[in-house]
């Protein structure tokens, strides 16, 4: 499952910076995520409170970004935001020159921004 192995490798990640910041407890945590990698967040935020109880990060909360994916058009040479609703699925991406010769640039970004401690 997409969402549980997104879920394990942020819990790793986050526990491991608390522990460098002799944190006690994760309060809460940011993240950005691509539009397009399609992420149930729902099930992202039930998986990440399974994986992490019994650790520091039990409870903290989940606060959730959204980024614009971005294409380019190899015809013309635009950039421009691909709107997830209306050009999903993918392959029906084109751009306003007629075009659908597009490369996908962005929007399959996970990044965690930052996390909320208390300290010891
Ligand atoms: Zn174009």
């Amino acid at each position: 499952m997409h969402e549980l192995s997104l879920a394990d490798g942020m819990l790793k990640t986050v526990l491991e910076a608390a522990k460098k910041e002799n944190a006690k407890k994760i309060k809460s945590i940011k993240l950005e995520m691509g539009e397009i990698l399609l992420v149930n967040t729902e099930q992202l935020t039930f998986c990440f409170d399974v994986i992490s109880k019994g650790t520091i990060a039990e409870g903290a909360k989940l606060e959730i970004t959204f980024l614009k994916p971005r294409a380019i058009c190899n015809k013309c040479g635009k950039e421009f935001n691909i709107n997830s609703e209306n050009d999903f699925p993918l392959l029906h991406i084109s751009c306003d020159c007629g075009s659908n010769d597009v490369k996908i640039l962005s929007g399959r970004e996970f990044n965690i921004k930052s996390i909320k401690i208390e300290e010891n």
